[in-house]
């Protein structure tokens, strides 16, 4: 999809701190967290709706979320990664994965833009684990 912002990441035309990748997705931080190492999973292949998408693709994508939360707990040691799915902000499927230590820390509302430093240094010490 030419104008969409994620297809743009996975070709490369925008940047992103990436900390996963597959054939077939792409874990990577987002920019605007919730909580600290906030991370995004999409699938390469353009999809505007979750339930929608046909059903390996769907197992697909939960099975690599799977894969990314884990390594986050061990990362970041949080208790759990909270998991978020709306897509209203970018028409392409993606899958949040937030580290969560209480209840209420998956409020969107609580989203602000990081430091880019800082996500270069997060990206790069989440991908040593
Ligand atoms: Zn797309």
């Amino acid at each position: 999809m030419p104008d969409c912002l994620f297809c743009k990441i996975v070709t490369g035309d925008i940047p992103c701190h990436k900390i996963w990748e597959d054939d077939a997705h792409l874990a990577f931080l987002d920019i605007n967290p919730i909580q600290e190492g906030h991370t995004l999973v999409i699938p390469k292949a353009h999809a505007s709706y979750l339930f929608d998408m046909d059903d390996p693709s769907y197992q697909h994508l939960l099975a690599a979320s799977k894969q990314v939360a884990t390594h986050l707990k061990n990362a970041l040691q949080v208790p759990r990664i909270g998991v978020g799915v709306e897509g209203f902000a970018v028409d392409h499927v993606h899958v949040h994965l937030v580290p969560v230590s209480g209840v209420g820390q998956l409020d969107s509302s609580n989203a602000a833009p990081a430091d880019q430093a800082f996500l270069v240094q997060l990206a790069q010490k989440i991908k040593k684990i």
